[in-house]
């Protein structure tokens, strides 16, 4: 079985209409949080920036939280704009829903495939694993690993789940012989 990866590269943009200029795209850019006591309380927001215009606004990420419902590390992380924390909370799509805005992927991400020898032995089966939640269309990501053409994968691929849906959970396919 041959395994192939999917992995982020960067941060995905955000599909965020801007309140100024109606642009539709925003960046976390190096990303930073912001976090506000009061008292006891806590609000945390992740900045974004509309890449058009330049607008920064504030997303939700907790909203009067207890200061003692945090780990030392996630304060310690909102605090230094830890990256692995900006990630982790722009993928959350909880945060996501709340905030209203979908990821846009696009150059953001990469797969990692072994050059397959594929005239060795049919079938061949690959196992695509994701390291991120990118979601990419079995059918566009097969054709571009493979380097087949999207009539040869629906003529050549067998796969238990829909070719076309988008999905970002793990799935496996196999090849089968050319003519
Ligand atoms: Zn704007």
């Amino acid at each position: 079985m041959l395994p192939w990866v999917v992995r982020r590269t960067g941060l995905p943009l955000l599909s965020l209409r801007c309140v100024d200029c109606r642009s539709e795209s925003a960046t976390t850019g190096e990303g930073r949080f912001r976090v506000n006591a009061n008292g006891k309380l806590l609000d945390v927001w992740l900045l974004v920036r509309c890449v058009s215009c330049g607008r920064t606004s504030k997303l939700g990420v907790h909203e009067r939280a207890p200061v003692s419902s945090f780990t030392l590390a996630e304060l310690d992380g909102y605090h230094a704009n830890d990256p692995e924390l900006v990630a982790s909370t722009l993928l959350d799509p909880l945060f996501a829903r709340r905030n209203r805005f979908a990821l846009d992927w696009n150059g953001a991400w990469r797969l990692d495939a072994p050059s397959a020898r594929l005239d060795d032995a049919w079938p061949v089966r690959v196992e695509v694993v994701f390291d991120d939640p990118v979601p990419v269309r079995p059918e566009r990501l097969i054709a571009h690993g493979l380097g087949l053409s999207r009539n040869e994968v629906l003529r050549r691929i067998k796969c238990d789940i829909p070719l076309r849906r988008p999905t970002s959970a793990g799935f496996t396919f196999t090849v089968l012989a050319g003519d």
